[in-house]
């Protein structure tokens, strides 16, 4: 395919593509590793994974050989059908969790949207009354109607009321806000180990202890959304691991096909039959080649990673704190797991992200004051060293600004 300059890019995209992104002015055309490149060629460290997708890295080898085997073999037939990679990326989920059910889909919303209906499919069934669902302020689940309405953030919420009823939002870690909304009406509740598109928040242990404890006291689900969080990301496969409960079923998509759209809901075994055939469905859901690469993510996943997050993570956190000691005006705080981290500058985080643009450094503003990094989860000394230059570079421009 012929490749276009930046400008005839942006132009076309100007006229055909639906304002509703703002970009900014780059386009990368390809990515190896924890690297990607534009149209010029320019290198960038990539430390946002097309916020947390390809955490295997670019075109990493072991899964495209696969997903191009793949290919060749058949992309797609129905879910009329058995699909054998289907399954074995169930079986997959199952061994990394607990024993239970999938439900694939191709995004996160229609993951999350899968788990609200079999929660209000359940409700419905135990009682007229028990079809309100909890979820937290400052989350985030997907824009989709009914994601939408979980989402705990009224700007993504404008304009589009009235939204679908009967979902309430309680303050994170606020166990008197939730005992005072819990009661036999609640049929489930949704939530982030770690929000991360307010700007990485994580949930207490005993604010989880308590749900955990709420909902076996009134029959209600409790949801993790892991679509950020799962896979590796905080430095165990799932952000629930990192609390001493189990939820009854959690949302994955992201990275689970490492950039193939895919979205996946995953219930305890003993809630199988509570959205039954011809309740729910997807055309596409776990089609051939995006299970396929799922099962690949899931061999490198459970192939010694975790001990390689670790020790990167470590590293990565040290290089910060100095950081944040060196720029005590600039860096306020610095917050997250494994290798899901926000920095809370007292300056405006699109400036900065704008130099870290300019300096080959790929991450994401949130909000006027967070920049957050979500590296590939391959990454590896040479990554974190190469990151720390490139940020202390940029900090530096601020710090002589006084
Ligand atoms: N849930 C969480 C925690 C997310 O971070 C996101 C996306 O950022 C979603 C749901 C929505 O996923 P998608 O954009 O794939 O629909």
């Amino acid at each position: 395919m012929m490749s276009l300059t930046f400008e005839d890019i942006m132009n076309k995209d100007k006229q055909y593509i639906l304002p509703n992104y703002n970009r900014y002015n780059v386009a990368i055309i390809r990515g190896r590793g924890a690297y990607v490149y534009d149209t010029n060629n320019k290198e960038y460290l990539d430390f946002l994974a097309g916020i947390s997708v390809c955490n295997f890295g670019h075109c990493n080898p072991l899964i495209n050989n696969a997903v191009k085997e793949q290919l060749d073999t058949l992309i797609h037939t129905s879910n009329l059908y058995y699909t054998q990679n289907q399954a074995e990326l169930g079986e997959w989920i199952s061994k990394i969790s607990f024993e239970g059910r999938t439900f694939f889909g191709n995004s996160g919303t229609e993951a999350n949207e899968a788990a609200l209906k079999l929660i209000r499919y359940r409700g419905n069934k135990i009682s007229k009354d028990k079809n309100v669902i909890l979820s937290l302020k400052g989350s985030f689940h997907g824009r989709s109607s009914g994601a939408l309405a979980l989402t705990g953030q009224s700007k993504h919420q404008e304009g589009f009321e009235p939204l679908l009823p009967n979902v309430k939002h309680i303050e994170l870690n606020n166990i008197e806000d939730l005992r005072a909304n819990f009661n036999d009406k609640i049929a489930g509740i949704f939530l982030e180990p770690i929000q991360g598109e307010s700007g990485i928040h994580p949930i207490t242990e005993d604010f989880a202890l308590e749900v955990r404890k709420l909902c076996d006291k009134h029959d209600a689900l409790l949801i993790f959304d892991e679509i950020q969080t799962g896979l590796g990301r905080t430095g165990k496969y799932f952000g629930y691991e990192h609390f001493p409960i189990t939820p009854d079923g959690f949302t994955l998509a992201k990275s689970l096909a490492n950039g193939i759209p895919i979205g996946a809901f995953h219930i305890k075994e003993k809630f199988k039959d509570c959205l039954p055939a011809g309740k729910h469905a997807s055309t596409f859901g776990g089609n051939p080649l995006a299970t396929r690469a799922g099962i690949e993510v899931m061999k490198m996943l459970t192939g010694g990673l975790l001990n390689q997050i670790e020790d990167v993570s470590k590293d990565l956190f040290e290089k910060l704190d100095s950081l944040r000691l060196k720029y005590p005006s600039i860096i306020k705080e610095i917050r997250g797991k494994g290798l899901m981290i926000a920095l809370e500058l007292s300056i405006n985080a699109k400036d900065v992200l704008n130099k870290c643009h300019e300096e080959g450094l790929l991450c994401n503003a949130i909000g006027d004051y967070v920049l957050r990094l979500l590296p590939p989860l391959i990454i590896t000394q040479k990554e974190v060293d190469l990151f720390y230059k490139k940020i202390s570079t940029v900090l530096s421009k601020f710090n002589s600004k006084g």
